[in-house]
């Protein structure tokens, strides 16, 4: 009997052979095979006292019980299981299969040639912290890793330069522009990537008043272009407006859209007339002209907006200018959310309609937030606002403005008023578009999770009434914006830093919030874009044909899977069910 901790085991029969009885010297008798010389065992044989039972019965032991052959056949294994572990493990260092990237030599090897191709010192970087930084986001809580490299191209031929060293090296490509996107849109890969950072291409090439339009670089910031066309006078501006240090490239990448939507539409509208694309092998391409119009083939530079760098890095842009009007800024106070959000589809289908620029929701949460984080000169009234942005010279205001105070009223409005002075006015603009930093401001040492998702706007009262419940239900912090008039709104979610099971909590709660908003015949995502956080709910959105097709595009134009790879399309083993 021997005994392992727990379980001991007593042997019924005596064995028929031992290790004494079995002769080592060859003999080919008749029927008899040829007995190869075992190797000795792997500790003294003088004895075998002190030795663990497991050990002392192992197939090199002088006591195994068993044959010659089921000794050879049980050494043969572990040895071949030794083998293929050892193999495997070789192979993954140095030959990853894994949509056959660059082998972590190969890393180095495409690291060597970028450093050659870009001599300058600060044009290449290896510096760890800065990899770590440019690959993830604090405002971002899905998977990532560091970058391999950064790059920093100055010109379209930089990009192109790049773009072959990568296909040489089979390296995945992560375009890196303002980093405001908020779903891990640029995310490191984990086998390796080299970042392509955009902030060395932001020249504002050609401004053409005439034609209202004007030729930049991709990683010109939009607040940048707005702040030229106002100093240099001209009565135009890019009606675009994502968050603050959002680039053209970043905003083409994501399809963004912003405050303004609700007169200009989103960037799938026409605001990019041509774009200047590097495709994945390493081709320049100009989607257009600089006409305002063309029916020439159908519309390649949509292609690429919201496509999030996965199907060509976009170099150059030709925008479209809008004239710049007067503006003001009024807000409305409301006895709740509901009656806020149900006034906004009958102030926009009003005869003024088309003098709204933007209309943005604010609940009692975020206005509080605002007073406490103290950005603003006086504090402002808790409770669910509306802010409007009314376009026209002061007479038009004025009726459009006595039209809108008289239907929030009818919605049960218990304020409306004017910001008093222009001040006032981008005071309140600003602390909408800083909305984000206000709930951080306010909730000091958290982190925040945001969301977007859009729905018909008559739906919109539905949706933020159940998501206020649900939210208020889960006991977390939480405030909400929202581009109403678009149907579009944003749920900020704080929670405590390192705190995994309220992270949970919130990650649920976006879960559920998407479901809502789908269920209602909505949008994952109504400008944020897809990156990493909604693609597994692409499927259900548009259909697996739909998903397909894009797919298809992709795998046609980036056969090695090499422009921000894991990013936008759903994982296959991950497609739930058709809509
Ligand atoms: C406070 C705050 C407020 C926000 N408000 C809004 C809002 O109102 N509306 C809105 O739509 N979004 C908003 N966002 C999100 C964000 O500003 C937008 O998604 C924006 O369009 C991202 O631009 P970026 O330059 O920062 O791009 P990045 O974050 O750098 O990149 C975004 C994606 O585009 C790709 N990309 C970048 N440059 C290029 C290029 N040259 N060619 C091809 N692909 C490229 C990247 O690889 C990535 O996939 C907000 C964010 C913050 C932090």
């Amino acid at each position: 009997m021997f005994t392992t901790p727990g379980v001991s085991f007593q042997f019924s029969r005596p064995f028929r052979t031992s290790i004494r009885s079995v002769t080592t010297k060859p003999s080919l008798g008749s029927g008899q095979f040829l007995r190869r010389p075992l190797p000795p065992p792997p500790y003294s044989t003088s004895s075998s006292s002190g030795i663990p039972g497991y050990l002392r019965y192992s197939p090199w032991s002088k006591d195994f019980p068993g044959s010659w052959r089921t000794r050879a056949l049980l050494q043969s294994t572990v040895y071949a299981i030794g083998l293929v572990v050892a193999i495997n493990y070789v192979d993954k260092l140095w030959f990853p299969k894994d949509r056959g990237y660059a082998s972590p030599r190969e890393v180095k090897v495409a690291i060597e040639k970028l450093k050659a191709a870009f001599p300058e010192e600060t044009q290449v970087s290896t510096n760890p912290d800065e990899l770590k930084l440019y690959g993830s986001s604090d405002n971002s809580y899905h998977p990532t890793s560091p970058h391999s490299v950064i790059v920093r191209p100055q010109s379209t031929d930089d990009v192109v330069k790049i773009v072959k060293i990568a296909v040489e090296c089979r390296m995945p490509m992560v375009v890196y522009s303002g980093a405001t996107s908020l779903e891990g849109h640029f995310s490191g890969i984990s086998t390796g990537s080299i970042c392509i950072d955009m902030s060395g291409m932001d020249k504002i090439l050609e401004i053409n008043e005439a034609d209202s339009d004007l030729v930049c670089q991709s990683g010109a910031k939009w607040e940048d272009i707005n702040q030229t066309l106002h100093e240099k006078g001209l009565p135009l501006f890019f009606p675009l407006d994502p968050g603050p240090g959002a680039t053209i490239g970043g905003m083409i990448g994501t399809g963004c859209s912003g405050t303004n939507a609700v007169r200009y539409g989103t960037a799938k509208a026409e605001w990019f007339l041509n774009l200047t694309v590097v495709l994945p092998n390493g081709e320049v391409i100009k989607t257009r002209r600089r006409a305002r119009k063309s029916a020439a083939g159908f519309d390649t530079t949509k292609l690429f907006i919201g496509a999030e760098g996965t199907l060509g890095i976009v170099t150059e842009a030709t925008l479209r200018l809008a004239p710049l009007l007067p503006t003001k800024v009024a807000m409305a106070q409301f006895p709740n959310v509901e009656k806020a959000v149900s006034a906004v589809q009958d102030v926009l289908n009003s005869p003024y309609g088309n003098q709204i620029q933007c209309v943005e929701l604010l609940d009692d949460k975020m206005m509080s937030a605002i007073n406490q984080a103290g950005l603003v000169s006086r504090p402002y009234p808790v409770s669910d606002t509306l802010f409007f942005k009314i376009q026209g010279d002061d007479p038009a205001i004025k009726l459009a403005s006595e039209s809108i105070s008289a239907i929030v009223k009818k919605h049960g409005s218990s304020r409306y008023e004017f910001a008093s002075t222009e001040k006032e006015a981008e005071e309140l603009w600003m602390n909408r578009k800083y909305a984000l930093m206000s709930t951080m401001g306010a909730f000091s040492g958290m982190r925040c999770w945001t969301t977007d998702v859009c729905v018909p706007v008559s739906r919109l009262p539905q949706l933020v009434y159940e998501t206020k419940k649900d939210l208020e239900e889960t006991g977390l912090i939480s405030t909400i914006v929202g581009h109403v008039g678009d149907g579009n709104f944003h749920a900020f979610l704080l929670f405590k830093d390192q705190d995994d099971q309220e992270l949970a909590k919130v990650s649920d709660a976006v879960h559920r919030l998407v479901r809502r908003s789908l269920a209602l015949d909505g949008t994952c995502t109504g400008e944020h874009g897809v990156g990493i956080g909604k693609k597994e709910f692409l499927v259900e959105e548009l259909g697996e044909g739909t998903v397909e097709l894009m797919k298809s595009i992709k795998k046609t134009i980036d056969p090695l899977d090499l422009m921000n790879p894991g990013k936008l399309y759903p994982d296959d083993e991950k497609k739930s069910s058709t809509h």
